[in-house]
């Protein structure tokens, strides 16, 4: 009997502490795929006592994940890597609207999501990145490449390299162009895209990067911090490689070169929203905002923040001009950009 007691008492406490301990765990399942991301983790487990458990996929993964687990989902936190992602995830009813004024203030409207009749935002930008071109110098002239207009020139007919017209980089790309030259056109400039490949579109950005490099395309298309990457790094044969290479931020004579962000939002059937919207504005802060920057190269989305990373001024020759519309158009526009893709053959 009393042997019975002990272990109510013990099984008693233990549940207490099991959920003290569930209450203290942050479910995060994320699309960033930066190894320097760590660092941020740790800190908010540093600073807060509350532990991080990660379940790791790409954006299109964690969506559908997310539609599959419904209510029973454990995830608390969603972070992923394309606005149009973003967008996708808030109309599928995925997240819920969050309301937080540090966010409110510190997050550029044209970062967020349409905030609810309520004033909740449904999800936030903290990173941005720049879609960028970059071009062999000993037989491209910068002129021939500074708007994304020229990409589908014929003068640069068979010079192209870019990935898939369908990841979700291009995507958001293509949307925005819709959103500045009108579907008419951005379908032409699609057929002339396809017109110019070098190959038949494959691999990442580091990829087209890596054809240039190698003679095989001239002018290759990516995000600004897998460049970046090459740029600080070490290696003999990063170093020749930047040494061939021409970098353009297109279209700095009209409407600026093309931002996608990386963000956040709480999930919808959050067990955890309180540390949920915790986590979120951690990732808001001065320091966090400048880890995105140097760690994984990418620009912060808070006014005044100070950085060391010294490839991304260089890069951009000491700052550029980027789009102003709002992150959130992208994504309304990429079913549309998508029947182009197919019309135009762009695989
Ligand atoms: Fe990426």
């Amino acid at each position: 009997m009393i042997v019975r007691k002990v272990n109510l008492a013990v099984a008693l406490v233990l549940s207490a502490s099991a959920v003290s301990a569930a209450e203290q765990t942050l479910n995060i399942y994320s699309a960033r795929h930066y190894p320097t991301d760590e660092a941020l983790y740790t800190t908010f487990t540093k600073i807060t006592g509350i532990r991080i458990s990660r379940v790791d996929s790409d954006d299109a993964g964690i969506l559908a994940r997310l539609k599959a687990e419904g209510g029973a989902s454990p995830a608390d936190v969603i972070l992923l890597v394309d606005a149009a992602r973003l967008w996708k995830g808030e109309i599928e009813g995925l997240f819920q609207p969050l309301k937080s004024k540090t966010l409110d203030a510190a997050i550029p409207s044209q970062f967020r999501g349409k905030a609810s009749p309520d004033g909740g935002s449904p999800w936030f930008g903290f990173s941005t990145r720049a879609r960028i071109v970059v071009y062999d110098k000993a037989t491209v002239k910068k002129s021939d490449v500074d708007t994304y207009e020229a990409l589908a020139d014929p003068a640069n007919k068979g010079k192209l390299c870019i990935r898939s017209g369908s990841h979700p980089y291009n995507l958001s790309l293509f949307g925005a162009i819709m959103e500045h030259l009108g579907e008419a056109k951005t379908q032409v400039w699609l057929k002339g895209l396809v017109d110019n490949m070098a190959r038949t579109p494959k691999g990442g950005d580091t990829d087209q990067i890596k054809a240039v490099a190698a003679g095989e395309c001239a002018i290759a298309v990516t995000n600004s911090y897998y460049l970046a990457r090459i740029m600080r790094s070490d290696k003999a044969e990063d170093k020749a490689m930047m040494n061939r290479l021409g970098i353009v931020f297109p279209n700095q004579s009209s409407w600026g070169t093309h931002l996608n962000i990386a963000g956040g939002a709480v999930a919808r059937h959050a067990k955890n929203p309180t540390n949920a919207i915790k986590f979120l504005e951690y990732l808001a802060t001065p320091a966090a905002q400048a880890h995105f920057a140097d760690g994984n190269n990418e620009w912060p989305v808070t006014k005044s923040v100070t950085f060391s990373n010294e490839a991304l001024q260089t890069m951009s020759g000491g700052g550029f001009k980027s789009e102003t519309i709002p992150v959130a158009v992208i994504g309304m526009n990429q079913i549309k950009v998508q029947q182009m893709l197919d019309r135009v053959g762009f695989r």
